[in-house]
């Protein structure tokens, strides 16, 4: 698709959010959607984390030391940020305006206090929850991971039961089924272009 096509088959660019506990699927589920609908564009978040086996920095994380994540910030670089399980993490803001920009929905994936900040700070972004069928589930697929320690696992299955007791900020809630991010993506998809259609449509001012 040229991108005047696009602009006329997408004339409200979204900014949405897929957040949910730490270990349900998101990054599969984002990557998925994004492969499928090139309309998608996911923003690569900014991490104090260290790099692990398998990630390619630029593409899935831009890995800085706390100093440069501190500049970036200092100087509004980022639409968001949090601390998440002792790392910080953050939405580079050039990104987003950047994608908006060319017409194209601006994806994040984000832990739930990122997104609380922004609902908060763009009203017209579009919020989804992703939830595991349940904690049992959860718990199975943080210890599939194997890069938690006893201790951190507990830790995430605590903030997990914390975040899902509160969907109130959200505006769709999508479980992700064991072994069908494929189906979950679509879901996203689905609703991504029901809403493009809403009336009045939403505007993300960033
Ligand atoms: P991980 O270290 O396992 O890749 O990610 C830990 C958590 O941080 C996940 O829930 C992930 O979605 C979240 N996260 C990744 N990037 C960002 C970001 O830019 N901002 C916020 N608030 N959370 C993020």
């Amino acid at each position: 698709m040229t991108d005047p096509d696009r602009r006329m088959a997408f004339p409200n660019p979204m900014l949405v959010v897929v957040s949910g506990p730490s270990g349900v699927g998101k990054s599969t589920i984002v990557a998925e959607l994004a492969r499928r609908h090139p309309q998608v564009v996911p923003i690569v978040t900014a991490t104090t984390r260290k790099q692990r086996a398998g990630e390619v920095p630029g593409v899935h994380y831009h890995f800085l030391g706390w100093d440069d994540f501190a500049a970036l910030r200092e100087r509004d670089g980022l639409l968001e940020w949090a601390e998440v399980h002792g790392n910080l993490y953050g939405t580079p803001i050039d990104q987003v305006r950047g994608i908006l920009a060319a017409g194209r929905d601006a994806i994040l994936t984000i832990d739930p206090q990122g997104a609380r900040q922004v609902r908060a700070r763009v009203p017209d972004a579009l919020l989804v929850f992703v939830k595991p069928p349940t904690m049992k589930d959860l718990t199975r697929r943080l210890r599939k991971r194997g890069s938690e320690s006893a201790e951190s696992l507990e830790r995430r299955r605590r903030d997990a039961e914390y975040w899902m007791a509160d969907t109130g900020d959200y505006d769709h809630v999508v479980v992700n089924e064991t072994g069908h991010s494929a189906e979950a993506a679509e879901r996203i998809w689905e609703i991504i272009q029901s809403e493009a259609r809403r009336d009045p449509p939403r505007r993300p001012q960033i």
